[in-house]
């Protein structure tokens, strides 16, 4: 059974929020994982461009604060998107993250300029920064999502610390391929890819999908967003495969989780929505457990979750993720 703590926010408090919320950092203990002589990571999701629904800065930059006061240097980590939206590449990500309000510590792309810096971890992709660290902060934001019904911290673990390729390994069925309206062909990725899977074919570029070892940098290098790919993989193969990438990205390491049960917005934060939210404010969740937090978060919002796409379900991820020994489902709410 696994310790989750919980600062309620339909509760009134005598403090106000960060004060409370210093409160929640303290009572869990989560600076216990603090090296003091290395940096601390802060795995968060800044906001696709044109979306608010994202973990506030204000937490963030206060979790910084509390950091520093206990000796350690924090910075922001997330890594590129396999879509061609404002994060696709590293410079690009870190400008969106400065525009959203995250400019108080350094941002650090986990898998590089293109997205084809990782490392494997049990045949996962992780990105290579996660290879690095020996203890990080999981900051997320709890939400509905289109595939796995929800997206919480194995979300963001799983899918989050994945470089690029590994991003399209669970998204996809199939390989990149060139769409040919778009190309003009510049070439550029042909000089990019190293394995030499890319060629022009008569008056075509084409990816050898035999050749190809799915790493997706092409996708970022290509000006005109001409390499594309499908996404086929079902809901299920999908969740087993976040589950299997967080089981990964944890692996040996020290992890401390946030999850902020407010914005409960229907889709994930990579999406510019306007419909409304699903259910009111919650709270804030912390735990040493990404399975534990998750599974609470799931409980509080049970309803309005399942309500939102009753084809899935989205306690897959959950038990997908306990098999893969990324954490345990059972928990106790300890409340703050
Ligand atoms: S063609 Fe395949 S191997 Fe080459 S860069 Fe693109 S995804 Fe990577
Ligand atoms: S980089 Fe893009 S536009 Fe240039 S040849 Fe490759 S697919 Fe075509």
């Amino acid at each position: 059974m696994v310790d989750v703590y919980f600062l309620d926010l339909r509760k009134k408090y005598k403090k106000d929020v960060l004060t409370v919320f210093d409160k929640l950092i303290d009572v869990s203990g989560g600076l216990k994982i603090l090296q003091k002589k290395s940096p601390s990571g802060i795995k968060l999701h800044v906001g696709e461009a044109e979306n608010v629904n994202y973990v506030k800065p204000g937490y963030v930059r206060r979790l910084c604060e509390l950091i520093e006061d206990a000796g350690s240097k924090p910075f922001l980590t997330d890594t590129t998107t396999l879509y061609a939206g404002r994060r696709y590449r590293a410079d690009l990500h870190i400008d969106l993250a400065k525009e959203h309000g995250f400019d108080f510590a350094p941002m650090i792309i986990a898998d590089g300029l293109y997205g084809d810096d990782y490392v494997e971890i049990d045949g996962a992709k992780i990105a290579s920064l996660f290879g690095h660290v020996d203890a990080m902060f999981c900051v997320s934001h709890f939400k509905g999502h289109l595939v796995c019904g929800f997206g919480g911290a194995l979300k963001n673990l799983g899918m989050g610390c994945a470089s690029k390729g590994g991003k399209l390994e669970m998204h996809s069925q199939s390989k990149p391929f060139v769409e040919v309206d778009r190309c003009t062909q510049c070439l550029t990725c042909i000089e990019y890819c190293i394995h030499g899977a890319i060629k022009r074919k008569g008056e075509e570029v084409v990816i050898d999908k035999k050749t190809c070892t799915g790493c997706a940098g092409c996708m970022s290098v290509c000006p005109e967003k001409a390499i594309r790919f499908s996404w086929d993989a079902a809901s299920s193969e999908i969740q087993k495969g976040i589950a299997k990438y967080a089981a990964s990205a944890v692996k040996d390491k020290k992890v401390f989780y946030l999850n902020f049960l407010v914005d409960i917005s229907p889709d994930c934060d990579c999406f510019i929505t306007s419909e409304p939210m699903i259910a009111p404010d919650v709270g804030i969740l912390a735990s040493f457990d990404p399975v534990s937090i998750d599974q609470a978060c799931y409980d509080l919002v049970k309803g309005p979750i399942d309500n939102l796409h009753p084809e899935v379900d989205a306690q897959e991820q959950l038990a997908y993720a306990e098999k893969f020994g990324a954490g345990e489902r059972a928990y106790e709410i300890k409340n703050i």
